[in-house]
């Protein structure tokens, strides 16, 4: 797609530090890492999130990174990762076009991870049916 930064990695018009590639997946280190290996893997096909993607990519992205991370993680002494995909502008996503982050962690990396909120058993409950409702 014209405009599209990861369209254009896929078709080789721009640069990137790729580390594997097949008919569907691409993976390459993220330009900004938020840690060392930080690494993206882009779906070559151009869809807007995971939640648009074929399910046929949204497999391959998921089976490569389980194929791909634990190498990642050998090669720069990471214990642990973050698999993460950013879905919507609000969850942090700023290109429109499928991949999934994953992310080396390190014993006192200093990476906040979410905060987390009160327990309400009987708010629970409700949305639980309110969301089981609308299935
Ligand atoms: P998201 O915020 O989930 O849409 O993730 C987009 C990611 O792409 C960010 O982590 C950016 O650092 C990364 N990024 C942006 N431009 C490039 C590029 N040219 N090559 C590699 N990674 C990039
Ligand atoms: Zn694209």
């Amino acid at each position: 797609m014209e405009d599209c930064i990861f369209c254009k990695i896929v078709s080789g018009e721009m640069p990137c530090h790729k580390l594997y590639e097949d008919h569907r997946v691409i993976a390459l280190l993220d330009i900004f890492p938020t840690t060392k290996g930080h690494t993206l893997l882009v779906q070559k096909e151009h869809e807007q999130d995971v939640l648009h993607s074929s399910e046929e990519n949204a497999q391959a992205l998921l089976t490569t990174a389980r194929s791909l991370a634990p190498t990642i993680m050998k090669t720069v002494h990471a214990t642990d990762i973050n698999v993460i995909f950013n879905v919507g502008a609000n969850a942090g996503q700023t290109i429109f076009h499928t991949h999934m982050h994953i992310i080396p962690r390190y014993a006192g990396d200093g990476l906040e991870t979410w905060p987390q909120g009160e327990t309400d058993h009987e708010a629970f409950k409700k949305l639980a049916e309110e969301i089981k409702g609308n299935v």
